[in-house]
């Protein structure tokens, strides 16, 4: 963007021993308590001169504005509204000046009896004249600065009130509104010969126009009017008094945990404001760059805090300072192989703009000048394109151009800052963190003062986009929307892991794990502020049932960068959910083992989601809970190994009975104690069958590279046919029936000093089997720890000493480790500092 030009003030007083230009905005003077506070703020300062600029209070323009449409459209609603703002201005005026606000009131009554008799006037026109709409808009900072005036007279300082619209000349260009320096300054003075109190007060946002007509400076116009009286009155410094504490890294409205700025150059804050940062007008620098003028932007409701302090300097920390979003824009696409290397075609499209008025707020031209893309107002979208459509009339009609397109609903998000000059890699950072949270980018520039990179992207994205790239500038932590789904056993220990942990991941590593959602299979908590401390007792006090749909929903909705699931139910139906979570760009993760090791369609799909989406799907707590199963296996493949054979024992449960087994206890005993020891599963059929040892193998052997299912896993059941059918306790009772079989077996291998292992099996060939067999008693499967999993892994690099993963392969606390462990995975390959 172009500096504005730069005034001189003529006839401006020569600088006084100090003086100060204070603006107070709507949020200052809100009420008569915040009018107050203002007075008690300005009378505590030592200025010889203060000149204070006071917005219209909260809500009033908005309240006038809407006044103006209703009579406009023939409503008589405005009559009610304009009560309600009269006895507003008036209930001001008796809380700040007492028994005292007689002329006051009265002199409130004339302007909102002039106000109403405008107002029946527009509804007998039936329209809003524009010059109407400037005086009317207007009246608010004639009200506050009226009120604020008298109420510091009465406290007996000496001070005058100054309409600004008795002084101020403006005319509206092109570039916004344009001050006559020269008359205005003229004005003034002739003003303060007859008012020359060290007090003043000033309406903020309204002037006149050159044929002495009403005229505003534009909305949020106040911040601008101050930097004009500053010039005007040569002050030291220009004091902007707002409600938060200076200028922040990005809109604390749609990023919470944005940063106070201490410091800013006139440019930084010329572009962010151009690029849509609401706290500060744009074109309020442009008054006090050629007098070095210090702009300071503070808080009202915080005086002792610092604020922000723009002036010329720059200092190259960031490289990005603050991001913005300008919404309600629109793309006009100019296309056509007719454009590529014809001179003068850009030239063609502003001017076609520029008189059709429109402004261009970005543009971006590839280097193969098929086509230009020029972002503009939404309300001004048509317009544009009609006025493209008509300058290449004659391109269009032969085909040179092939189409002019306007599409809706762009926001442009806008990263500035001083430092972005020769610091390479700040675009690439910026849509590297975009691309993660899956935003897509309609278009780019970036100005070749490099202070700043725009990118238009869909509205529907933006406040998503704001949060991902201010974390991708570490501005703000890496923040992730978590829902848990199950909170049993190993989901209610994931739950009370991630809480204790995350103060140091945050502290640490910038990763903000932010728990949004809960659900069992009957209820769910949704929470988008996060459910921070207990949120067991949350959970038991909710009575929403549960809706995947709305879960997810309630996910997307929370716009942060990234979200992702984590499944720790055992349920097939939330296994069909994944991959739907993965295109649209849900991660997932899980230790159920449904969809790794069910059916072969929906694994493929799944994989094809989260490698269209780039959605990660991460279950390695599914085979050897806490243990680096998985991981290593990709690992061992990612960097070319092949592999030879994949064997273990993956069940807590057999290893234990094995290990056990030694003939001393009959097999039935040992399986009972198991059961009371909660080794086994509530029907320990569920074990023995080996089907979930099976499982695991068709995880892993898929894992591996190898299209194989379930069923093409030769399986050894440890449960005789004779058993399969009936209860719990029947199998139990009958139990007895298999010990002299397993007692068999036992003492032949014991015969051949080997032992018995319930072991899984996958050969390079991809043949699965799990099932009883034999081992010398040396073998690494012989002497394992009770319920210890182990993994060996053969591969051409480990061929004649396998690669071994052992340890504790069960457990709730183990496992969701594992499960923690692939969410912090997720998180990294997110860019997550860990
Ligand atoms: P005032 O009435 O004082 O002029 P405004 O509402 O016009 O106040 O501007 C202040 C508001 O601007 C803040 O409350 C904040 O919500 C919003 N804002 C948007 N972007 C930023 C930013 N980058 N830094 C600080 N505030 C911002
Ligand atoms: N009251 C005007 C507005 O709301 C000007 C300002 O507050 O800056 O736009
Ligand atoms: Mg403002």
């Amino acid at each position: 963007m172009s500096a504005q030009p730069v005034p001189s003030v003529p006839h401006a007083p020569p600088r006084a021993l100090r003086t100060v230009v204070h603006k107070f905005g709507g949020t200052s003077v809100a009420d008569a308590a915040r009018f107050r506070h203002v007075a008690s703020l300005l009378l505590a300062r030592d200025e010889t001169v203060q000149a204070t600029v006071v917005s219209a209070m909260k809500g009033v323009t908005d309240a006038l504005i809407d006044l103006c449409n209703l009579s406009a459209a023939g409503s008589e609603e405005w009559r009610e509204r304009w009560h309600e703002l009269r006895a507003r201005h008036r209930g001001a005026a008796v809380s700040l000046l007492g028994e005292d606000s007689g002329p006051v009131i009265e002199w409130l009554d004339e302007r909102f009896d002039k106000l109403k008799a405008i107002l029946e006037a527009l509804v007998v026109i039936g329209g809003l004249p524009h010059e109407v709409l400037e005086r009317v808009q207007g009246l608010g900072e004639i009200c506050s600065a009226r009120l604020l005036g008298e109420y510091l007279k009465a406290q007996g300082e000496d001070c005058a009130v100054l309409d600004a619209r008795d002084v101020l000349v403006v005319e509206r260009s092109d570039l916004g509104v344009v001050v006559d320096w020269e008359t205005s300054a003229a004005k003034l003075s002739a003003w303060r010969e007859r008012n020359p109190q060290p007090r003043v007060v000033i309406t903020g946002f309204v002037a006149r126009d050159r044929n002495g007509g009403f005229a505003t400076l534009g909305r949020n116009g106040s911040d601008y009017s101050g930097a004009i009286f500053a010039a005007l009155f040569n002050a030291d410094e220009l004091h902007i008094w707002t409600d938060v504490d200076g200028v922040l890294s990005a809109d604390p409205r749609v990023v919470p945990e944005a940063v106070q700025l201490s410091a800013l150059s006139y440019d930084e804050a010329c572009e962010l404001a151009y690029f849509g940062a609401k706290v500060v007008h744009p074109q309020t620098m442009a008054p006090a760059i050629e007098r070095g003028l210090p702009i300071i932007i503070r808080n009202t409701f915080h005086p002792e805090h610092p604020g922000t302090r723009i002036t010329a300097e720059r200092d190259q920390s960031g490289p990005v300072k603050g991001l913005t979003l300008s919404p309600d824009l629109a793309i006009v696409n100019l296309e056509g192989t007719g454009l590529i290397g014809v001179p003068g075609t850009a030239e063609r499209v502003f001017a076609a703009l520029r008189n059709a008025r429109v402004s261009v707020v970005m543009i971006s031209q590839g280097s193969s000048e098929h086509s230009i893309c020029c972002v503009v107002k939404s309300g001004e979208a048509a317009r544009a394109r009609t006025a493209l459509l008509d300058a290449f009339a004659h391109e269009l009609h032969i085909g040179q151009i092939q189409r002019v397109q306007a599409t809706d609903g762009v926001s442009v998000l806008a990263a500035v800052g001083d430092g972005m000059a020769g610091s390479p890699g700040v675009a690439a950072r910026l849509f590297e963190s975009l691309g993660r949270a899956r935003v897509n980018i309609l278009a780019i520039a970036q100005g070749s003062s490099e202070r700043n990179i725009s990118v238009a992207i869909d509205s529907r994205d933006a406040t998503k986009a704001l949060r991902a790239a201010h974390a991708g500038f570490w501005l703000s932590p890496q923040t992730f929307a978590v829902g848990v789904i199950g909170p049993g056993n190993v989901g209610a220990t994931l739950l009370d892991q991630l809480r204790a942990a995350q103060p140091q991941l945050l502290g640490k590593a910038n990763l903000d794990l932010r728990l949004c959602a809960v659900a069992s299979s009957r209820k769910m908590l949704l929470d988008a502020r996060g459910i921070a401390g207990d949120w067991r007792e949350r959970f038991d006090a909710t009575a929403d049932q549960t809706d995947l749909d709305r879960f997810t929903a309630h996910l997307l909705e929370s716009h942060l960068p990234h979200v992702v699931i984590v499944d720790c139910s055992a349920s097939g139906e939330v296994a069909e959910r994944y991959a739907g979570w993965l295109a649209a760009g849900i991660h997932v993760v899980t230790p159920n083992k449904q969809a790794g090791s069910g059916s072969r369609a929906r694994f493929d799909a799944i994989a094809d989601a989260a490698a269209t989406s780039g959605a990660r799907f991460r279950y390695e707590a599914t085979v050897g809970a806490g243990l680096p199963v998985i991981s290593t296996l990709r690992d061992l493949l990612d960097t070319g190994d092949e592999i030879v054979a994949i064997e273990g024992i993956f069940s807590g449960t057999l290893a234990w009975l094995f290990n056990k087994f030694d003939g001393s206890v009959p097999f039935s005993q040992l399986v009972a104690e198991a059961r009371s020891l909660g080794y086994t599963e509530p029907d320990p059929r569920d074990d023995l069958s080996g089907v979930d040892v099976a499982r695991k193998l068709t995880i892993l052997a898929r894992e591996a590279g190898h299209a194989l299912s379930l069923e093409d896993v030769q399986v050894e059941s440890l449960v005789p046919e004779a058993l399969r059918g009936g209860s719990v306790d029947e199998f139990l009772a009958r139990l007895t029936e298999v010990d002299a079989g397993f007692s068999e077996r036992l003492q032949r291998a014991k015969a051949e000093g080997k032992v018995l292992r319930y072991v899984a099996k996958l050969d390079a060939a991809g043949r699965a089997s799990v099932g009883l067999v034999e081992l010398p008693d040396n073998h690494a499967f012989a002497k394992l720890r009770l319920t210890d999993n182990i993994v060996q892994f053969s591969t051409r690099r480990y061929r004649d000493n396998p690669l071994i993963v052992q340890g504790p392969g069960a457990g709730a606390e183990v496992t969701a480790a594992g499960v923690f462990a692939d969410l912090l995975r997720v998180a990294a390959g997110q860019g997550a500092k860990l």
